[in-house]
């Protein structure tokens, strides 16, 4: 249950309603999202007659969300959130790629991919500084250096940074570099990152944890946009199944069911959706017929001597041989890329 308040609602009217609703043993959130005031309900006594709220001061409408996810859902909004990266469009009718290796390595391996994705009239550039690796012993990444580099080259070549974030002692660092911040699939799950994302302004790509359930990354999205932030992407890149010929199962179906459920964009990373890098083209056209917003795909100017991910990360040539079918699809759609208006690049 949302309570949408008059944006005329006085602090002494606020504090009534409140005062109320903890009388009556209400469990609720005040929060103010974009000028708009809300009270999250998400416990009230059983048969308590929400109406007789609806009627008191202060309250314009009540929104009755049945979802445990509340402003992730449908039904508090219906139509896409749509929102803008240095005049980038997101979400919508926008449709975006994000592309770059898994790592940043070294100045000129970034800045060669920078420059290449400048060439393609790539908006987005993608690389880890902090990477989450499973072993100890894997690399690391670049760290605050890694940062630096991945901001001079996409400064030079006019590209937007994609990177991850993985503690909660790193926010103010990397969003200091980056304009969209990713919390990775092992993150997912970490509340406390989560709610203190929701307190900036940058937009988060939260992908999807290996192991959750669509719901339990709705919810996920709600533990940032309840703190505030409503600039949330979702972005699936596979989950754990029995079989394991793939690394991970790239879940075609969450892309229309996102669209059922949710208003948020959501992207698809066939790269680490399956681990091999001549199945990330089909993945990312069958992402695209499924009704994604965006890719999100790992590329390298030599995948062979890359640090991490080398195997699922696309050769150049590759990834220019997808843009032209991927156009097309978009094209045929009724949508275009973020680098083009009406079919024309800009
Ligand atoms: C990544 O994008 O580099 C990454 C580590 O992804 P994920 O969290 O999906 O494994
Ligand atoms: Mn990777």
């Amino acid at each position: 249950m949302i309570l949408l308040l008059n944006n005329t609602i006085t602090p002494a009217e606020l504090n009534d309603l409140k005062n109320l609703l903890d009388d009556k043993n209400f469990r609720y959130r005040h929060l103010l999202l974009n000028l708009k005031q809300v009270l999250i309900i998400y416990k009230f006594p059983q048969n308590f007659d929400i109406q007789s709220i609806a009627e008191l001061q202060g309250v314009a409408k009540i929104i009755d969300v049945k979802e445990p996810y509340k402003l992730a859902s449908k039904q508090w909004q219906n139509s896409p959130t749509q929102f803008d990266v240095n005049g980038v469009s997101i979400g919508g009718n926008s449709f975006n790629m994000i592309a770059g290796p898994c790592s940043v390595e070294n100045e000129d391996q970034i800045f060669q991919i920078a420059e290449f994705l400048h060439k393609n009239h790539i908006r987005f550039i993608r690389g880890g500084a902090y990477k989450p690796r499973t072993s100890p012993y894997a690399f690391q990444g670049l760290k605050k250096e890694g940062l630096k580099l991945l901001r001079k080259a996409a400064d030079a070549y006019n590209l937007n940074v994609v990177t991850e974030v993985m503690d909660v002692s790193l926010i103010d660092e990397v969003s200091e570099y980056a304009d969209i911040m990713q919390v990775g699939s092992r993150n997912m799950s970490n509340f406390y990152l989560l709610s203190h994302l929701g307190k900036i302004q940058k937009p988060i790509l939260l992908k999807r944890g290996m192991a959750a359930k669509i719901p339990e990354w709705l919810m996920a999205a709600e533990y940032v946009l309840s703190g505030g932030n409503e600039k949330v992407i979702l972005c699936e890149r596979g989950i754990r199944t029995f079989d394991d010929t793939v690394r991970n199962t790239l879940d075609i179906a969450a892309f229309p069911i996102i669209k059922e459920l949710s208003h948020l964009p959501v992207f698809s990373d066939p790269s680490h959706g399956t681990g091999n890098r001549d199945r990330v083209i089909p993945m990312a056209l069958a992402s695209v017929a499924a009704s994604c917003d965006g890719l999100m795909i790992e590329v390298h100017p030599n995948p062979e001597n890359a640090m991490s991910d080398g195997p699922q990360s696309l050769y150049p040539h590759q990834f220019e041989s997808l843009l032209p079918t991927l156009k097309t699809m978009l094209h045929s759609t009724g949508r275009v890329m973020d680098c083009e208006v009406e079919g024309q690049l800009i």
